[in-house]
């Protein structure tokens, strides 16, 4: 927990995907497949997005839990 490397890539699965399903990483915000457009969000998305402890959107790149 709390362990955010801007060098390394994170654990997450979609970083290994050669065609990744989302857009962002929703564990560090970053771009997993830049040939998925950014989706306009609403609120309500990113509510969702944050109850399944989602920390970025991974339609927006938005972070969604800012670690204080
Ligand atoms: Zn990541
Ligand atoms: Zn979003």
């Amino acid at each position: 927990m709390g362990r955010f490397d801007q060098v390394t890539p994170c654990d997450n699965t979609n970083h290994r995907r050669a065609d990744p399903p989302a857009g962002f990483c929703p564990s560090c915000g970053e771009v997993v497949n830049p040939r998925i457009p950014r989706r306009q969000c609403t609120q309500s998305l990113h509510d969702a997005a944050r109850r399944e402890r989602s920390a970025y959107c991974v339609d927006c790149g938005t972070q969604l839990i800012t670690d204080r």
